[in-house]
């Protein structure tokens, strides 16, 4: 398969250009490079990419067992469909990845090892100028656009987020955070402490338990989790009835996304009940003589972090068999043979793994400016979450956390190529979203209202991001099963899209 880009001859000095430029060759965008090729043909585009290849979250997460924590009829593409089991690996998502660019022809459209250090629009050419590096030799390259699709997700890829605790250069043994996970870390036989209670550490823990002498669970408080068979019946049944696939595809994904919008709101409507059915499911593992009060049971209502989905049930199984266990506590410091908690107790180990999570990175570490005016994406307001206020022709993809990200892919996709198939129709060279006369004595809020959703690291970097408004126009809703509705009735014509 030849999917790694085209062999690139131009000079450094040269300046090329493009109608679209896409940053990242993640899930976001080659979902992007695939909508532009079909809704807009003829359009010229490329996608740089920092790493040496495309996947993002799956390319640059390597630790043992890194699955998905949603289903990938949801979180592949709506044109492609998933044909096995629903929670898979991170091979089996490049894989499928990979067969969208190759089937699609994508590969010469991407150029990798490019990582984007700037964005300067123009408004008297009616252009943004993209300055890359090349990781490999270092080189500058220069590029114009006139549109840029920004889909370099939400998170730093070359750093995870570790907490600053007390002593943590007098532990002994190694010290490691899984967003960069060492080749030659051998954990068998070992005492390992992964601290963290989301996504990354439920997959973790079951894929090491087995090999580790034991490992152990660290967290200052809980998170929910959903369980089940790693399978989606419906999709069985069809598969048995020899359906099409494609059809399979559809039909699960709408049963899927009909089950998760009920769950939803049930978590809104009734949270103690929707908190009790995820309890259960979790007491059906370890038996009612397990402390899930203390170790499973949040304090906040299901939904306002995200719901990682344990294929089988695996983490409790291995916390069932003795392989692993969990410890609610705080951390006071670290000593030389592992972690000393607040209430006294010292865990020790040869391994800590920090899954504490990441560091939001809104803007890709690019520098922007518009008219040579540096842009600080929190002084815009946000255009329902994919474009921002005096900032032309520029889309970004931020996917949802209460569904898969993927579906906004491919909504956000849909608009942006009414919004470029419109322009071309038109004649404009620009748009650029601003607040209507009716927006200007609208509230201005926070990107996330914490009481909706309010995972650390957007806790932490919520001063980075764009700002709210109260109407839906102006806000990222976090509500797929409205936006699905919306965003094909957006009227190009609104006041809030000023072209140019
Ligand atoms: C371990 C893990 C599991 C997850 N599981 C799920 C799941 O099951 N379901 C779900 O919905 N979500 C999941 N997520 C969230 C996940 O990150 C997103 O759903 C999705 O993968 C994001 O895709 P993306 O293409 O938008 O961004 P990313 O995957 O982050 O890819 C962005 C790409 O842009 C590149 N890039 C960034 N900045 C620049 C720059 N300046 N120049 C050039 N290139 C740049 C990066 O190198 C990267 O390759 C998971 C996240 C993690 C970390």
């Amino acid at each position: 398969m030849n999917v790694q880009s085209q062999i690139d001859t131009t000079s450094p000095h040269t300046t090329e250009h493009f109608d679209v430029l896409i940053a990242g060759a993640g899930i976001s965008g080659v979902g992007a490079a695939y909508h532009l090729t079909t809704q807009c043909p003829g359009t010229s585009f490329v996608a740089l990419e920092a790493q040496k290849t495309f996947g993002g979250t799956w390319t640059t997460h390597r630790y043992p067992g890194i699955r998905s924590d949603s289903d990938l009829h949801t979180f592949g593409y709506r044109f492609k469909p998933w044909t096995t089991a629903p929670i898979a690996s991170a091979a089996e998502i490049l894989k499928y990845m990979g067969d969208v660019i190759e089937e699609n022809d994508l590969a010469p459209h991407i150029r990798y090892q490019h990582t984007i250090t700037s964005a300067k629009w123009s408004s008297e050419e009616n252009l943004w100028t993209i300055e890359a590096t090349r990781t490999d030799t270092g080189e500058k390259r220069r590029f114009t656009t006139n549109f840029f699709w920004m889909c370099q997700g939400y998170y730093r890829h070359t750093e995870g987020y570790t907490p600053e605790w007390k002593d943590m250069a007098k532990f002994k043994g190694r010290i490691v955070h899984p967003q960069k996970w060492p080749e030659d870390l051998d954990y068998k036989n070992k005492r390992v402490i992964v601290i963290g209670s989301g996504a990354t550490a439920a997959t973790l823990i079951p894929a090491m338990a087995n090999d580790c002498a034991h490992v152990t669970m660290l967290q200052r408080s809980p998170t929910y989790f959903r369980t089940g068979r790693n399978a989606i019946e419906i999709a069985e049944q069809l598969r048995q009835l020899q359906v099409d696939e494609t059809w399979i595809h559809e039909i699960t994904r709408r049963k899927i996304l009909f089950d998760q919008d009920a769950f939803t709101r049930k978590t809104f409507a009734e949270p103690e009940a929707a908190k009790k059915d995820l309890l259960s499911a979790v007491e059906a593992y370890l038996g009612k003589d397990y402390d899930i009060a203390t170790h499973f049971t949040p304090k906040y209502r299901p939904w306002r972090q995200r719901i990682a989905f344990i294929p089988d049930g695996d983490l409790f199984q291995g916390i069932k068999s003795g392989k692993a266990s969990v410890v609610t506590d705080e951390i006071d410091r670290f000593t030389e043979k592992g972690v000393l908690l607040k209430s006294g107790k010292e865990l020790e180990a040869d391994i800590i793994i920090t899954a504490t999570g990441f560091h939001l990175c809104a803007n890709g570490d690019i520098e922007f400016a518009i008219d040579g005016k540096p842009l600080d994406f929190a002084d815009t307001v946000t255009y329902r979450g994919m474009m921002f206020t005096g900032v032309p022709n520029l889309v970004w993809v931020f996917g949802y956390f209460r569904a898969s990200w993927t579906l906004r892919v491919d909504l956000v996709a849909d608009f942006v190529c009414r919004l470029l198939t419109h322009m071309k129709q038109t004649g404009a060279k620009k748009v650029t979203p601003q607040l209507r006369p009716e927006d200007h004595n609208m509230p201005l809020l926070p990107w996330i209202d914490p009481e909706n959703f309010n995972p650390g690291y957007m806790m932490r970097g919520m001063h980075l991001l764009p700002k709210r408004g109260e109407k839906p126009e102006w806000q990222h809703n976090q509500d797929y099963w409205a936006e699905k509705d919306e965003f094909p009735a957006i009227d190009l014509k609104d006041k809030a899209f000023v072209y140019g």
